[in-house]
């Protein structure tokens, strides 16, 4: 079965001049839905499928406007506003109550024609190795959306980079890898059962797909280090032989950062980063150093 290909996607974000997300200048969208729930996320508006509520309560002033706007009666008034998430309809009428902008929608359709003119636009910044990467949440999510993109942008010489977790139907993946120039592939965790306890799935399929992207197009391994989880030796070096059993000779060590704390509050969320551990530099080096006796080349943090 092929991609449908579809004329509109839903997105979180366009980061323009992007020089950790593939080879050279990049234009990286964020494309929302994932089918993993990995415990410590930093881009959790990127989960959801469909668009979300977030709520800045450092921008509330106590105006109200928001709590006579609510339908459902979501919004009540403390020293800041409360919603209450399980009124909530998203219906999104309170967003243009609040003069302060402490409401917004997360999540946009826009559609493939306007998609291209934005990442046309950075064409005269791209030169050889710049172009498009599409990220997320997980692109794939999305097949003919992604789809889309990547064959236009190869029809108009811009190069193509897929940040994936590697997880989707392998049909998925054969077709996209036909227009991926570059996979930045997420391998969270070698043990299947760890790795369901950590992203709420086992990772056959994302295994399976590694060798089916590394067949295919040029691929990079990233590895989110997450402490007490995935740091062992004995995980570090099977990460490792894995990387050189598909070919693949560098890995990225993307230590856990708490940056999305704030994006779990807007969210109403709870944030995960009180129950994981704190990680040290000392840590980071001797993952490095693990990685690198495997013969492997090692950057901490994705520096192309
Ligand atoms: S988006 Fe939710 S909180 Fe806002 S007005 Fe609609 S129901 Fe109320
Ligand atoms: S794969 Fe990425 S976007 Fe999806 S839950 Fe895990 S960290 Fe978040």
């Amino acid at each position: 079965m092929s991609i449908v290909p579809v004329d509109q996607g839903m997105i979180t974000e366009v980061k323009k001049f992007a020089t950790h997300d593939g080879p050279g200048i990049r234009t990286t969208v964020f494309l929302k839905g994932c089918p993993l729930r990995c415990r410590w996320c930093s881009n959790p508006e990127t989960i959801a499928p469909h668009a979300q509520l977030y709520f800045l309560p450092k921008r509330c002033k106590s105006y109200g406007g928001c709590v006579d706007a609510c339908p459902e009666k979501a919004v009540s008034m403390d020293t800041v506003a409360k919603v209450d998430r399980n009124k909530c309809t998203l219906c999104m009428k309170c967003i243009p109550e609040c003069p302060n902008g402490a409401f917004r929608q997360i999540g946009e359709i826009i559609s493939l024609p306007d998609m291209m003119r934005e990442i046309e636009k950075d064409i005269p910044f791209y030169g050889k190795d710049g172009g498009v990467t599409l990220s997320g949440g997980e692109p794939l999510y999305q097949p003919g959306f992604t789809l889309e993109i990547f064959r236009k942008s190869k029809d108009l010489g811009i190069t193509t980079v897929l940040d994936t977790s590697g997880c989707a139907s392998p049909g998925i993946v054969r077709e996209v890898m036909g227009f991926t120039d570059m996979v930045l592939l997420d391998i969270k965790h070698m043990d299947p059962e760890l790795h369901r306890q950590g992203t709420g799935v086992d990772n056959r399929l994302i295994l399976e797909n590694a060798g089916l992207m590394a067949s295919m197009t040029a691929v990079r391994i990233s590895l989110p280090l997450i402490p007490g989880y995935n740091d062992s030796e004995k995980n570090l070096s099977e990460t490792a032989k894995f990387a050189l059993s598909l070919g693949v000779d560098h890995i990225d060590i993307n230590p856990l950062h708490r940056l999305g704390t704030d994006k779990y509050t807007c969210l109403g969320l709870t944030s995960p980063y009180e129950t994981i551990g704190a990680l040290e530099k000392q840590d980071v080096l001797k993952a490095r150093d693990i990685v690198k006796g495997h013969g492997l080349k090692v950057t901490v943090g994705r520096m192309m």
